[in-house]
């Protein structure tokens, strides 16, 4: 399983931040490029990275911040409506590099137009799960408890076990969940629902 495989070596995971910002194009160097230009384990994670948010055209996040936190505080804290499953558009997992290294993987869910990307990442004391909202519109929820975004809509939190790793998305008119990243893993992915 999981846990037993190998984990990312904290050199590794101190850079992960830094080398999804370079995979996204958000900066051209940073922190992480003298590391990766020497780490393979990293070169692999990075090059699945820049393959999937290829494939994956995830929207910028334009509003200003206080426009956002504007129509946040309009928006019912719990619609009433009974929350729809999103369904597992893209996943790292079955990339070269991922399933064998078995400590990290990314996972994009979506339901009509939102679209969240997760992404899994072993630690000594379990799984870092940092997510990014559909748009500013939107809030993360876990337990009933709000997720903290930053000006990005980037949300983050820890876990023991994947399979606690589920949330609910709460937008302006719809109320969906985010299976916990061990049941992307399970689910059996159609490469058909690829948006090229
Ligand atoms: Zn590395």
């Amino acid at each position: 399983m999981l846990m037993e495989n190998r984990k990312m070596k904290r050199a590794c995971r101190d850079q992960w931040e830094a080398i999804v910002e370079l995979a996204e194009g958000r900066v051209e160097t940073n922190s992480a490029s003298s590391h990766l230009s020497t780490c393979a384990e990293c070169q692999g994670r990075f090059a699945e990275l820049t393959r999937m948010f290829s494939v994956m055209a995830i929207p910028r996040f334009s509003a200003p911040t206080e426009l956002q936190l504007a129509a946040k505080s309009l928006m019912p804290k719990r619609p009433q409506a009974e929350p729809i499953r999103m369904r597992l558009i893209h996943s790292s997992w079955g990339l070269s590099g991922a399933r064998s290294s078995g400590q990290d993987f990314q996972a994009i869910y979506g339901h009509e137009s939102a679209e969240v990307r997760m992404m899994y990442t072993l630690t000594e004391d379990g799984w870092e799960v940092t997510g990014r909202l559909p748009d500013p519109l939107w809030q993360a929820f876990r337990d009933e408890t709000t997720l903290p975004t930053d000006d990005d809509g980037r949300f983050f939190f820890l876990i023991k076990s994947l399979a606690d790793s589920g949330i609910t998305l709460v937008g302006p008119t719809e109320r969906l969940t985010v299976p916990a990243g061990s049941l992307a893993l399970d689910e059996e992915f159609d490469g058909s629902n690829d948006r090229v």
